[in-house]
């Protein structure tokens, strides 16, 4: 009896001076191959409230390795990242097995895995995990992995939940991503692959008021876009989520009729009414695109609905797309409900066709009032120029409206359905680029 009391009381304080350890260095002992790993664990607070660090570190006679990752106490969480961790570093292992013991005491292999956090909105954390691999020949191996935190629904969100259609959007953003990148790098085909394949968009992560574009492959370089510009790929609940990190918009500067006294380029933006129409639009499209000027569509839902093909090369092209209703009612004149189905019906539509969302708003005959307005949550775009072009049909007329009436800051009201309105868009394009203006979507003028 007194014994077995000895025992457990040398169980009991064992036990104690364990937990004691585990609490700041513990000592655990994994299993590889029957060799045994003594790791060093480390637990560190940090800065960011709720998130800490663990680190295990183990040096060996034929590798070293350190590992750095952080541990939010939320189960889910911490169990998904310690399963990516161990997948790097079984992968590790593995590598080492090919190489085999002689080569490896020769020449002693390292791995390490660090990450960078970056907290992105409440309760929101982007983490990029690091690994650097050396294994004795050649040059080391470099990952990079970014995952998104969401301590909300304690759960991972991948780059690619972000958007509406990642397929689409990476599709139209490969024009602005492959603007920051220098020659070499948009000529490197595992970039390419990564931004254009299945995983596309995955490696994007959220940075105060910018979304990053990273780029896995040992490829370092990020390309940074402004997250009101990726806003419209974005599916609602994120775009809600991070809509504080945008910076609050500057109010419109008054139309001047000469640019700024700092100096800046006048603008003016195009916007086109009515479509999509198959003929007109696309030739407009056509011009838009020779003269590398970017246009806003306030698209219908229902011709959407018809043409999506045409919503899809406006954004493809780089244009914006606003909402134009579903069926050209007067919003004065429809119910609450009315309007609301209106413009969700047209949302889904664009949603569908282009895989972006139209943020922007211009009701249907500018007619609009302080019920309307709240209904539809932002103020509506309407216009300052009005060429009249569907009344005229003229294409000398509709010039002519544009070189008398338009200011710094205007908004040109078109329609994207005569074919005179195409035919009049070369020469007006032609001559406020003369005068000095720059062609900008209606978002960029504000
Ligand atoms: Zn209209």
């Amino acid at each position: 009896m007194k014994q077995r009391k000895m025992v457990f009381a040398v169980l009991a304080s064992l036990t104690m001076f364990i937990l004691v350890l585990a609490v700041n260095l513990m000592v655990t002992a994994v299993n590889k191959d029957d060799q045994t790993i003594v790791w060093a664990t480390d637990v560190k607070k940090s800065k960011y409230n709720g998130v800490d660090i663990k680190t295990r570190v183990a040096e060996e006679a034929l590798y070293n390795m350190a590992v750095h990752y952080p541990v939010f106490s939320e189960a889910e969480l911490d169990e998904q990242i310690e399963r990516y961790v161990r997948t790097k570093e079984t992968q590790f292992f593995a590598e080492l097995d090919s190489i085999g013991t002689e080569a490896l005491s020769q020449q002693p292999a390292s791995f390490s895995l660090t990450f960078r956090l970056i907290p992105a909105g409440e309760g929101f954390y982007c983490i990029t995990f690091m690994t650097d691999t050396y294994t004795g020949t050649g040059e080391n191996s470099v990952t990079q992995d970014t995952v998104m935190a969401d301590a909300a629904s304690k759960r991972f969100v991948s780059g690619r939940e972000l958007f509406i259609n990642p397929d689409k959007a990476a599709r139209a953003l490969q024009k602005p991503v492959w603007d920051s990148l220098s020659e070499e790098e948009s000529e490197n085909e595992q970039i390419a692959q990564h931004f254009m394949g299945e995983q596309a968009l995955s490696n994007v992560y959220i940075e105060e008021n910018n979304v990053i574009f990273a780029f896995p492959h040992g490829q370092t370089k990020q390309v940074r876009l402004p997250l009101k510009k990726i806003s419209p790929y974005m599916k609602k609940e994120w775009r809600e989520r991070f809509a504080s990190n945008v910076t609050k918009e500057k109010p419109q500067a008054p139309e001047t009729a000469e640019a700024s006294s700092s100096g800046q380029k006048k603008k003016a933006a195009l916007t086109f009414d009515d479509g999509p129409n198959p003929d007109s639009t696309a030739a407009i499209l056509n011009v838009l695109k020779k003269y590398n000027v970017r246009a806003t569509f306030y698209v219908l839902g229902s011709r959407v609905d018809f043409y999506p093909d045409l919503v899809e090369r406006m954004v493809l092209e780089g244009h914006e797309i606003g909402s134009h209703s579903w069926s050209h009612k007067d919003f004065t004149k429809l119910s609450p409900e009315e309007i609301k189905m209106e413009l969700d019906r047209t949302t889904a539509a664009v949603e569908t066709a282009a895989g972006v969302s139209p943020l922007s708003v211009r009701p249907p005959y500018g007619a609009t009032n302080e019920r309307v307005n709240q209904i539809i949550g932002t103020s509506p775009v309407l216009w300052s120029v009005d060429t009249l072009d569907w009344k005229n049909r003229d294409p000398k007329a509709i010039t002519e409206i544009v070189k008398q009436n338009v200011r710094n800051g205007s908004v040109i009201l078109m329609h994207d359905i005569h074919k005179t309105t195409a035919d009049a868009l070369e020469e007006v394009i032609i001559y406020l680029q003369k005068q000095g203006y720059e062609l900008v979507t209606v978002d960029e003028l504000y």
